[in-house]
């Protein structure tokens, strides 16, 4: 046998363009004792294992690749395939032609996301099992060269043992169907019965109906009447749940069927199939909920547990067994935010993707234990060439999946709560840093970002106000840069917010600019000082006549409204020339510089005079 501490210590590589993926992942296979988990994004004609420390398996997706998916896959088969790595394909699709080209080129198995916890750890470690079995088998194989009759023995056994293996997981998968508490059905039968039912619903054009039921603070509940209690009442509550469904499976002119589940913790799942209508559905779970509702009675206290429900349904959301139990789940946490007994799923209300959860988690962290930091690219003053300011940049260096680009995660940052002490968190940091330039002598400005959602916030004003007193900083050396279409978002509230802003003393950018689509009428009100004309315009407008027109008229249409204007990502110098020509004010881009940490930058400043410094 492999030992299972072998398993545990497994190299495993995850290859996967989406960060939050990655995590997700990590964590599960984390929670599970894999300890030794690495990730690295699948690149065309890049490398993806490193030949002198290679993996014991590689878990693939290439649902976010750019460029040829089934090319990253053969070059990574190319990479591993004299050591007989196994891959694990991850995908949305599993009936892709990719997925049928890939089991022809070895890929060992395929697994759809989003996948069932479960499933995927059971997988991986069939895989690995099955690895370093075959390897041992292997390397007994080449050690018996001269051949003693022993050795071929011993290979046979390894052999036998491996089919041995095989057949024991599926008969542990087919008997282990029951849960040994509640004699109900346990996760992974609940896993088959959904797979079953959903693959017959795209031809049986039924409706099917997932109940999620939760008792109220079950864990903190057990802790406190300890754990025989707890297993008491998850058995009563199973009986409950049994009784009201038999009951209503009795009744007549009723075509449904159900099946019942325990889930993890104190929660239980119904799955109703052949349902006539979406509301049939919930007027059932009304009525479970009802047996749910009187009190709990153990030998030495009773108890008054409330339950709540979170349903999902299909196929209207989905077809797909594993999303119906995402879905519940939403649907269930969104139930329990708001204090209510039955919530049916609805992609309104699908703000909680347990995947964002735990990266957004994992932010909050980060912005207290400092993995988060800024770097800073400077703005240039055209004619003199000398730095006119800097824009902040937000990096976050994550423990394990290192460092992480603002747009992967800033986006689900700005859909939760954690966009606000971020937003804080940046501002603070950009202020002591702008009370250090002031005293090295430094008349520079900082330009920091600000968020569409930060524009609805009432308190942005009074933090903003709050930070510059606290750090001592004058307001007109700060520059907040707000996107055009995070302006247009809420016009009447924008300019409300912005006028405020103005009043504190601080610039007003507008960023992105020809990217949203703001009226001339709206633009000229609002009380700004400079407007940044998106990279996409720049890039190409040394080649492309309608992006140099674009550029042109924007500047000119720009100074007309008394603005500074700045062209962003400006990458070569017959680009600078042009933008020169047309009277631009400022550039900022990899031509000059990249964005730097604050070290890196005092170093780059002081080559050749870049800066007007005040002092020494
Ligand atoms: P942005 O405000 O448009 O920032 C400019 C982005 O373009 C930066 O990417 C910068 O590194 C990149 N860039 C600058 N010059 C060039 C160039 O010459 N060529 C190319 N190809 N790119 C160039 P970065 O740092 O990844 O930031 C991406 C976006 O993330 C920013 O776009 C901004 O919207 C957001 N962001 C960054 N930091 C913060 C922050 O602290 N708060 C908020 N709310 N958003 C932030
Ligand atoms: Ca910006
Ligand atoms: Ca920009």
């Amino acid at each position: 046998m492999v030992p299972g501490n072998q398993l545990k210590t497994a190299k495993i590589l995850l290859a996967d363009n989406d960060l939050v993926n990655v995590l997700a992942l990590k964590n599960i296979l984390h929670a599970h004792g894999f300890r030794n988990i690495y990730n690295n994004k699948p690149v065309t004609n890049e490398r993806l294992v490193d030949p002198d420390n290679l993996p014991a398996l590689v878990v693939l997706n290439v649902d976010n690749t750019n460029g040829s998916q089934l090319q990253v896959l053969k070059n990574l088969l190319r990479e591993i395939a004299l050591p007989e790595i196994p891959i694990l394909l991850l995908t949305r699709d599993t009936n892709s032609e990719l997925v049928r080209n890939a089991l022809q080129l070895g890929v060992k198995d395929v697994i759809s996301w989003p996948f069932n916890e479960n499933e995927v750890v059971s997988r991986i470690s069939v895989l690995l099992e099955n690895h370093y079995l075959a390897k041992m088998v292997r390397e007994r194989h080449m050690g018996q060269k001269g051949a003693s009759p022993g050795h071929q023995l011993q290979v046979i056994e390894l052999t036998r043992q491996l089919e041995q293996i095989k057949r024991t997981q599926l008969q542990d998968r087919q008997l282990a169907g029951y849960d040994s508490l509640t004699g109900l059905a346990n996760t992974a039968s609940l896993c088959d019965h959904l797979s079953n039912v959903m693959r017959n619903i795209r031809e049986d054009d039924r409706i099917v109906a997932m109940l999620l039921f939760s008792l109220e603070s079950f864990s903190e509940i057990t802790k406190s009447v300890g754990y025989a209690s707890g297993d008491q009442i998850l058995q009563a509550a199973a009986d409950r749940i049994s009784e009201s469904v038999e009951r209503l499976s009795n009744l007549k002119n009723s075509p449904e069927t159900y099946f019942t589940a325990k889930y993890s913790g104190g929660k239980f799942v119904v799955v109703i199939n052949d349902l006539e209508s979406e509301t049939k559905a919930i007027s059932i779970a009304h009525r479970i909920l009802a047996t749910m509702s009187a009190p709990f009675e153990l030998p030495n206290i009773v108890l008054d547990i409330g339950t709540q429900v979170g349903v999902s349904l299909a196929p209207r959301f989905t077809t797909e067994a594993t999303e119906i139990v995402r879905q519940s789940e939403v649907a269930l946490h969104t139930a329990k935010m708001g204090s209510q007994p039955l919530i049916v799923y609805e992609k309104s209300i699908d703000n909680y993707d347990p995947r964002r959860l735990a990266l957004m988690a994992e932010l909050r962290k980060a912005i207290n234990n400092d993995a988060l930091y800024l770097v800073y690219q400077p703005k240039i003053d055209i004619k003199t060439g000398v730095v006119s300011g800097v824009e902040a940049l937000l990096r976050w260096n994550h423990p394990e999946l290192g460092l992480i680009p603002p747009n992967e995660f800033i986006p689900l940052a700005e859909q939760s709560s954690v966009i606000k002490p971020l937003t804080v968190w940046v501002l603070n940091n950009a202020m002591r840093q702008a009370t250090a330039f002031a005293s090295s002598g430094l008349d520079i400005a900082i330009a920091v970002n600000i968020s569409a959602c930060s524009l609805r916030d009432d308190s942005l004003v009074g933090y903003t106000k709050m930070l510059l007193q606290k750090n001592n900083v004058e307001p007109n050396r700060l520059i907040l840069e707000i996107t055009e279409s995070a302006m247009m978002q809420d016009p009447n509230k924008g300019l409300n917010l912005l006028n405020q802003l103005n009043n504190i003393g601080v610039q007003i950018s507008i960023d992105d600019y020809g990217t949203g689509y703001s009226s001339l009428a709206y633009l000229k009100r609002l009380p700004v000082k400079e407007m940044k004309i998106d990279r996409t315009f720049i890039k190409d407008m040394a080649v492309d006549e309608d992006d140099k027109l674009i550029v042109g008229t924007t500047i000119d249409m720009g100074h007309n409204f008394g603005l500074r204007v700045i062209a962003e990502g400006v990458e070569d110098g017959q680009t600078v020339k042009l933008l020169k020509e047309m009277g631009c004010d400022q550039v900022q881009g990899y031509y000059y510089a990249k964005p730097m940490p604050v070290g890196e930058l005092y170093e780059w400043m002081t080559v050749d005079n870049k800066v007007a410094w005040t002092l020494n």
